[in-house]
Order: C-alpha cells, then sequence, then structure tokens
C-alpha cells in the first residue's frame, strides 16, 4: 500500500525553517516565520490569556464533547467582534458561527460546504495570496485561480487590475478576500475601494470569502474590521474565516471560527444543518481549551480591556520595528525610498528584495526570508535589527 508513495513537494517556508535551525552562526535571524515574537524573542503568553486559563484550570470541569458547531458563548463573542456589538445582524436570524481549528480550518469548512451544498468549484484568490489558499481549495477539488492585486511597481494595490480581474471571472465564482493586514504583502484595501469592489461582486454574483486573521493587527478590533462590516451592510450572503491564532497568540490551541452570512433568515437553519454535516464527517466536534480560554477573555471586561492593551502592544511594537526599519536602512546608505515598509499593515512586508537577495541574505549574513521577499516584521527586535537592516543595505546596493 504504501510503496507507490513519492515523496511531497518540499514546503518552502518549513524548508527555510530547517536551514535556519542547521545555521551555526550566532547573529542568525529568521524573518521567513508567520507568528509573532516579541522584544526577547519569543512567542509571548498573553496575561489575560493566563489569567482565563488559570481560572479554567481551578475549576477541574469534566470534559464532554462539545455542539458540532462549538462553544456557544465562544460563537456568540466571535460574532459581535466581527460585525461589532450593535450590527443588526446579531438579531437577525442570518448569522452561523461555527467554531473551527483556526483560520485554516474554517476555510476548510466554507470550502467543502461552498462545494458540496453550491456545486461551487472554482475560487479566485488575490496574486500573491497566503499559499495555503491554493493548497486548501486545491485539495477541496477547486479550481484555483488568481486576481491581480499587487503592484510592484507602486509597492501597493492595483486596484483597476483587481477590479477587472474580478470582472473577467465567471459569474459566481467563490472570491476570497483579505479583510485587513494582507498576507503576504502588507497592502490593505481603503474603504472607498471596498466598495467598489462589492460592487463588482454583487454584479457579478460572486461568493465573498472573506479571511480575517489578523483583526487588531492593523489599526484596532473596530477599523480592522470595516471591510467584514461594509460586506454586512451591503446585505449580500458572505462566508468570514476568522482566527484567534496571532490576536491571543494561541497558535497551538486552534482557535478560529467560519461565521456565514446567510441572505435571508429562512435559509438559516437548512445552511446550519448541512455545515453541521460538514464538521461532522470531518472531525465531529471541536476541541474545547482555546475556545473556553477566548471566551472567557471576550465576554469578562476587565479580560477584555486586558487583552485589548495587550494586542495594542504587539502592534505598536510591530509599528515601531517598520520605521525604525526604514531609518535604519537610510541610515545604511540605500538610496531608494523604501517608507512604503511603513505603511503596510500587518505582521509582513513584501519587502522588495529579490530571490537573489533573499539567497544572499541568508548565505552572507545569516538572514532567513521568503524567496519572495517577505520578511515577518514581528521577528524584527531591538536586538537583531540594526543586523538586519546592515545586511539588507548590502544586498540592496
Ligand atoms: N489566513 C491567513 C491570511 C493567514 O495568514 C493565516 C495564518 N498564517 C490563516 C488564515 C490561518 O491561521 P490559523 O489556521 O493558524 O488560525
Amino acid at each position: 500500500v504504501f510503496s507507490p508513495v513519492e515523496m511531497a513537494p518540499r514546503d518552502p517556508i518549513l524548508g527555510l525553517n530547517e536551514a535556519f535551525a542547521a545555521d551555526q552562526r550566532a547573529g542568525k535571524v529568521n524573518l521567513g516565520v508567520g507568528v509573532y515574537y516579541d522584544e526577547a524573542g519569543k512567542v509571548p503568553l498573553l496575561r489575560a490569556v493566563q489569567a482565563a486559563e488559570e481560572a479554567r484550570v481551578a475549576e477541574h470541569a469534566p470534559r464532554p464533547y462539545q455542539p458540532m458547531e462549538g462553544l456557544a458563548s465562544y460563537d456568540a463573542a466571535v460574532q459581535r467582534l466581527l460585525f461589532g456589538p450593535d450590527s443588526p445582524l446579531l438579531d437577525a436570524g442570518r448569522l452561523i458561527t461555527a467554531q473551527s481549528l483556526g483560520g485554516t480550518g474554517a476555510l476548510k469548512l466554507g470550502a467543502d460546504f461552498l462545494q458540496r451544498q453550491a456545486g461551487k468549484r472554482m475560487v479566485a484568490i488575490s496574486n500573491p495570496s497566503w499559499e495555503n489558499h491554493r493548497a486548501i481549495f486545491e485539495a477541496a477539488g477547486y479550481d484555483v485561480v488568481a486576481y491581480p492585486y499587487y503592484d510592484p511597481k507602486t509597492h501597493g494595490l492595483d486596484l483597476d487590475g483587481m477590479l477587472q480581474g474580478l470582472r473577467d471571472l465567471p459569474d459566481g465564482t467563490v472570491v476570497i478576500l483579505h479583510a485587513c493586514c494582507h498576507n503576504p504583502t502588507g497592502v490593505d484595501i481603503a474603504m472607498a475601494d471596498w466598495v467598489k469592489v462589492i460592487d463588482v461582486i454583487q454584479q457579478k454574483g460572486h461568493v465573498p470569502f472573506l479571511d480575517i486573521a489578523y483583526q487588531g493587527f492593523g489599526s484596532n478590533l473596530e477599523d480592522d474590521a470595516a471591510a467584514v462590516r461594509l460586506f454586512a451592510e451591503s446585505g449580500l450572503a458572505f462566508l468570514v474565516a476568522s482566527s484567534f491564532s496571532k490576536s491571543f497568540s494561541l497558535y497551538g490551541e486552534r482557535v478560529g471560527a467560519l461565521t456565514m452570512v446567510t441572505a435571508s433568515q429562512e435559509e438559516t437553519a437548512p445552511v446550519l444543518s448541512q455545515l453541521k454535516r460538514v464538521i461532522r464527517t470531518n472531525y465531529s466536534n471541536p476541541p474545547t481549551h482555546g475556545a473556553k480560554v477566548v471566551a472567557a477573555v471576550l465576554t469578562t471586561p476587565d479580560l477584555y480591556q486586558q487583552w485589548e492593551v495587550e494586542l495594542g502592544e504587539m502592534r505598536d511594537r510591530i509599528r515601531d520595528m517598520r520605521s525604525s526599519l526604514v531609518a535604519k536602512l537610510a541610515a545604511a546608505g540605500v538610496a531608494t525610498d523604501m517608507s512604503f515598509i511603513q505603511q503596510q499593515r500587518g505582521m509582513f512586508s513584501y519587502s522588495g528584495l529579490t530571490a537573489e537577495q533573499v539567497a544572499r541574505l541568508a548565505d552572507e549574513f545569516g538572514i532567513y526570508a521568503v524567496s519572495s521577499g517577505r520578511i515577518c516584521v514581528a521577528a524584527l527586535n531591538t536586538g537583531n535589527i540594526d543586523a538586519v537592516a546592515n545586511a539588507m543595505a548590502a544586498v540592496l546596493k
């Protein structure tokens, strides 16, 4: 049975981690990662999380199965965070939220649901996008196409290209949209431009599938959800994959959610019943711990406030690293304007480095980045930023 199995293609980011681990140089830096590190280079354990965990352990509660759609208080808290506590959607009977295994799990549930229940076979992702978007949907049986997004000349959004790309797709295509803090480019869509995107989606009958994995890392929890709320106001039916991996620094607990906004109350019960089948036939029901912790934080005012402060600290530290990197590159003699790094949002920056320059960074300086030039700004700290800026300057000259 196993003899015909061939090696899977190497995952480029895992390969990068292996090369980093094997590098013996003391000053090595891994900018290829997709997680937030604090100033000490560690994945933080948030104080709000720790407090909620301690309370949970002290309860010594039994461990029954959860419902297929997960913890009800968690699902309700996700809805409030996405749509805002005053959203009319909260009471409109048009929302379905299921706790999922991270944002990845939410995308997979949505992909399976749309394929089985709506006969969808084509999905469009941004060019470029998080690599797993393509992989998840291909594995679910979709044709994956890309719409224009990033313009390397301006280091910004190719809005006209994007709108035309969306118009050129067959009607009814599933369209994945990064709600904020685009991975990998850090380039987001301005509110006025979201209105145009929604317009085209509406005209074409596309199925919007919003991915929000970094709420709170751009401006704040409210503003980062503005695109989700604009879709909510549009009256369209759409899907949202959300994740607390980053915003709660709970990567390994797999806390995410799939939310579906139906077009009318009548649609909700059948859609929920079919979503439950998708869940039942994948993993039956989700785990308890991460959802209990997140729900406790989101529904306890003191803990919520604490979490917002800590999220702000992570966001501000990344912003400081962005402006510091731009200043240090200029000081190190880089003549081109690198201020776009400061404009980009979230954890990542498309640095403009070519694959050759990235390879030189690794070979000559022990600084590892993705070959596309994506760097994780959240992996910078005051201890390594000078070395990174000087090395980048050396390969950019
Ligand atoms: N969407 C995007 C754009 C991401 O960058 C990530 C994480 N790298 C995810 C979804 C999934 O996050 P997770 O499954 O770890 O919650």
